[in-house]
């Protein structure tokens, strides 16, 4: 059977394994993936949203994902899927992308909060990518998407452990990167803004006012996922989907043009402590 072309250029696109594949730009990047011609096997806690997204992937692709029900706030399930993915010892493609956002001050947030974020974040990632670069190096084909944020470039009030997981996942990425120099293997920190998920409506977020964020900020997860996967074209390691990002993105970094940026964009993160 002919594949579809897939972002890779393969001839034969292999499987990918997505984790936070219920949802948003999880569930984004098992479409197209899909659509591309590989297998997929969706990784996260709520099994009936992964079957419904499982059946209208078959539905659109004729493929059949295979369905991982794990909390990776927990390490035994950590455990099992790393061992899962090397015992297959023939993924292709993975895609770090659970996450989800705390709101508040560090010291009022339950410290249990702290380590699920570190959990779900860092650990997961570390452990998977572990788990599956030996066959990845062994066959000198693969693909590693951590999905990070802009908030890895701008430490804010109120999102200490976001900002500082999310960074994590930016040099993670970069030093794997600078690690497979002599391989095929490619290694990409995505860093969204915006992005209309669910992640705006769940856990700490559920009675976030998304009206607060300016319109022309968001964009939609198939958005985000198609720049990230384009973005193989070129070297890029850290890849900022959209112009508004990147320029946000310059601007805050530029020491002295992005001073006011800055300091306005923290002072808006303050609320009174109580
Ligand atoms: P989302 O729609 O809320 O999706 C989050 C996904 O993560 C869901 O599939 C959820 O599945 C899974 N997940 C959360 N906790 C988990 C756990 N303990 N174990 C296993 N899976 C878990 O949000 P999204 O925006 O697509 O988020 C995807 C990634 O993009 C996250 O890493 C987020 O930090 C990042 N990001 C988002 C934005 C944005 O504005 N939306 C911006 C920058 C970066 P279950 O609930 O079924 O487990």
């Amino acid at each position: 059977m002919n594949n579809p072309k897939n972002f890779m250029n393969w001839d034969n696109p292999g499987i990918a394994l997505i984790t936070g594949a219920s949802s948003g730009i999880g569930a984004a990047f098992a479409q197209s993936l899909s659509a591309q011609g590989f297998d997929t096997i969706l990784l996260a806690r709520r099994k009936e949203k992964l079957k419904k997204i499982a059946l209208q992937l078959q539905e659109n692709t004729l493929r059949k994902p295979e369905i991982l029900i794990a909390d990776l706030t927990k390490l035994n399930d950590i455990i099992r899927v790393s061992e899962k993915i090397q015992l297959m010892n023939n993924i292709d493609v993975l895609i770090n992308n659970a996450g989800f956002g705390t709101r508040g001050y560090f010291e009022n947030i339950p410290i249990t909060s702290h380590k699920d974020m570190l959990f779900v974040h860092n650990l997961a990632p570390v452990y998977f990518c572990r788990a599956v670069l030996p066959s990845m190096i062994k066959r000198n084909r693969g693909v590693i998407i951590n999905i990070s944020s802009i908030a890895a470039f701008s430490p804010r009030p109120q999102s200490v452990m976001y900002g500082s997981t999310k960074e994590f996942l930016k040099t993670f990425s970069e030093s794997l990167h600078y690690e497979m120099y002599d391989t095929d293997i490619r290694i990409q920190a995505l860093c969204p803004g915006y992005t209309r998920t669910e992640f705006h409506s769940v856990g700490y977020f559920k009675d976030f006012d998304v009206n607060l964020i300016p319109k022309e900020t968001w964009m939609s997860p198939e958005e985000v996922v198609d720049l990230s996967l384009n973005a193989f074209q070129d070297e890029k390691v850290v890849f900022i989907p959209g112009i508004f990002n990147q320029k946000f993105i310059e601007l805050y970094t530029n020491p002295k043009l992005g001073k006011k940026i800055r300091e306005n964009w923290i002072k808006r993160a303050r609320i009174p402590r109580y």
